[in-house]
């Protein structure tokens, strides 16, 4: 018993392609929540094995899954007819197109351009190809507009369609705009699909060279995947095209790895179909003998296989290998007569104009799909722009406040800065101008001495302070005739001469104590913890170094001047008052002023 190949289609050059691969993957949620029904599972076995596919439906369709899910119900019955064609089931495949045919009826979108890709392929099989054309591109043009799921799968039913009427190169723009959806999905296993079918439809169009650039990458997609089996079909397509631009050693390499992928899968009829290429490639490379030897093998496998045109294409290749071996004429005329027997009958006119008609309808729909598209895309790009703007104004302002807040801040600063410095500042010329008004009046603008005031607060410290064991002494100092200084050698000559005397007092101040000025020609020394002695030592040792002064003048005139020194002393426990103490000196003073001047004399107890 002969069993189908499944979905197999002979382009120009004996490319065999096998639509056995998955059908076009929409994307949406995959597993039914009540049964657990998994679709991306289910899409897979549907591919592997139809049998247990077509089963597996049928049980799912009975328990009602994706029941609430009308449009993963549509895929399911998708893959179920895939499976049903393939096997082929036609109870299956009835039962499928009733339920797509019930779910367009209750308004799924979709689901009657789903069924007329099932009929298409299903009268493809048939032979009939024109209806199937006709069927499909009916039902490519049924398809929603905003689906691309649907668009999807339109452009690879359409570009296998016309692949399967001999049409290749009004397949390959099917096949195109079926490569570059599938890219758009990022499915692995989907774009590698669409590359073998545009390399296919490359190849059956007898363009090599641009079909093995598709081939390799579709070798490369697949191997990425991870897909062995499928990688096998592609270097069998790619044998193809290397036997047909000559390079026969490369076919010949392709051949073996995929009949070594077929092997190893045990598929038989994938085994056949590149055994035709390796059979070629040999023939190419002039060993008949071991091309006539694969190609028999082949025609041997295929006696169980139901393809005909697989079987047509090796039986072209027998006949060359027969010729290239000088086999006898009667064996190739046997050969000749089964090959006329298999020969196509012709296409019908009425048909292909009505195929034209339609195909012109679908692309035009695609072209307007896909001009709105681009305006969409176009819309959406302005929108990104215009939101781009405005984001970027936002920006602008928030960093032009931010700009002037830190602007603000920064015066602020600056004020806050400039009132503080002012502030010291003026804290610092106050405290500069207390300690001049503190200098000036408590010291003697002329020789910075002490002044009055100065001395008498210090008297009264003494006088209020702890009371002391020891004895202090009060030196008053008069120039004598010092009125005469300034009458003979003026006001500022006196001035000099009074400087001069507060400096040889104020050498003692470390010693002695306090040395100020009373007033006019008038000196101090308040001298604690001087006792007699000490204190009539200093007053001698006064007298006699401001006696020793001899101011220079500019008009070359010298000063000499003497003093006379008041002595009064005052015990530490004593408490005299400063007022009495003052005028105990002041009368020695004028004792010695009285006595003829340049002299100490002691206050009387
Ligand atoms: P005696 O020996 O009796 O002290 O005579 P005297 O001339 O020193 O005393 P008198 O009190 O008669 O004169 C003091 C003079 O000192 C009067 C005044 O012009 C002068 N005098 C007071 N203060 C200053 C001063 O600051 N600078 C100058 N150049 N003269 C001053
Ligand atoms: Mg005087
Ligand atoms: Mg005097």
């Amino acid at each position: 018993m002969r069993v189908p190949a499944g979905r197999v289609l002979q382009g120009a050059r004996g490319l065999l392609l096998v639509a056995a691969l998955a059908f076009a993957t929409p994307v949406c949620a995959q597993v039914d929540k009540a049964t657990g029904f998994d679709l991306g599972a289910y899409r897979r076995s549907a591919v592997r094995d139809r049998g247990a596919a077509i089963s597996e439906g049928r049980a799912a369709l009975a328990a009602k899954v994706f029941a609430d899910a009308p449009r993963q119900r549509m895929f399911l019955l998708w893959y179920m007819g895939g499976a049903a064609i393939g096997k082929p089931d036609l109870e299956a495949l009835q039962q499928v197109l009733r339920d797509l045919e019930a779910l367009a009826d209750s308004g799924t979108q979709g689901a009657h351009a789903l069924a007329g890709f099932l009929r298409a392929q299903r009268q493809l099989d048939h032979g009939n190809k024109a209806d199937a054309l006709v069927t499909a591109l009916t039902a490519a043009n049924a398809v929603p507009e905003g689906d691309s799921d649907l668009r999807s799968i339109a452009s690879s039913e359409l570009c296998w369609d016309y692949l399967s009427a001999g049409q290749a190169e009004r397949a390959l723009e099917h096949c195109h705009r079926y490569t570059q959806l599938a890219q758009q999905t990022g499915n692995a296993m989907t774009l590698a699909r669409a590359q073998y079918m545009e390399a296919g439809a490359l190849s059956t169009a007898k363009r090599s060279k641009e079909a093995i650039v598709r081939w390799r990458e579709a070798l490369a997609t697949v191997e990425a995947a991870g897909e062995s089996a499928l990688a096998g079909r592609v270097y069998s397509g790619l044998a193809v095209d290397l036997n047909a631009s000559g390079d026969y050693a490369a076919a010949l390499g392709a051949a073996r790895r995929s009949v070594a992928a077929a092997r190893g899968s045990k598929n038989t009829f994938s085994v056949c179909i590149a055994q035709a290429q390796e059979a070629r490639a040999l023939l190419g490379l002039g060993r008949a003998t071991e091309a006539l030897a694969t190609v028999d093998s082949a025609l041997a496998a295929m006696h169980d296989i139901d393809s005909p045109p697989t079987v047509l294409e090796l039986r072209h290749i027998k006949r060359s290998a027969l010729l290239a071996t000088h086999a006898p004429a009667s064996a190739i005329a046997a050969l000749d007569k089964r090959l006329q027997a298999d020969a196509e009958p012709a296409s019908d006119p009425k048909r292909a104009s009505l195929i034209d008609e339609l195909e012109q309808r679908y692309v035009k729909r695609e072209q307007a799909v896909h001009v709105r598209e681009l305006e969409q895309e176009n819309r959406r790009k302005e929108l990104d722009i215009e939101a781009a703007r405005q984001r970027a104004g936002t920006l602008e302002q928030q960093a032009q406040k931010q700009r002037m807040l830190k602007l603000a801040w920064g015066a602020a600063a600056g004020v806050l800065g400039i009132i503080v410095i002012a502030g010291l500042l003026v804290i610092r010329a106050q405290r500069r101008l207390a300690s001049t008004l503190h200098e000036q009046a408590f010291h003697d603008g002329l020789t910075r001495l002490p002044n009055r005031r100065a001395l008498l607060q210090r008297l009264r410290e003494l006088e209020t302070g702890e009371p002391r064991l020891g004895t202090d002494a009060l030196l008053v100092i008069d120039i004598d005739h010092f009125k005469q200084v300034n009458d003979n050698h003026g006001h500022l000559a006196g001035d000099r001469v009074l400087a001069i005397v507060a400096h040889a007092l104020l050498l003692h101040e470390p010693r002695a104590g306090t040395v100020g000025r009373l007033g006019g020609e008038e000196f101090v020394i308040l001298a604690p913890e001087h006792a007699l002695e000490a204190a009539l030592s200093l007053a001698e040792q006064v007298r006699k170094e401001i006696a020793d002064i001899r101011v220079q003048l500019h008009d070359g005139n010298v000063i000499a001047v003497t003093t006379s020194i008041g002595v009064a002393l005052r015990e530490g426990q004593a408490r005299t008052a400063s007022a009495d103490w003052f005028a105990a000196a002041d009368g020695a003073l004028y004792r010695a002023k009285a006595q003829g001047r340049d002299r100490v004399v002691l206050a009387e107890p």
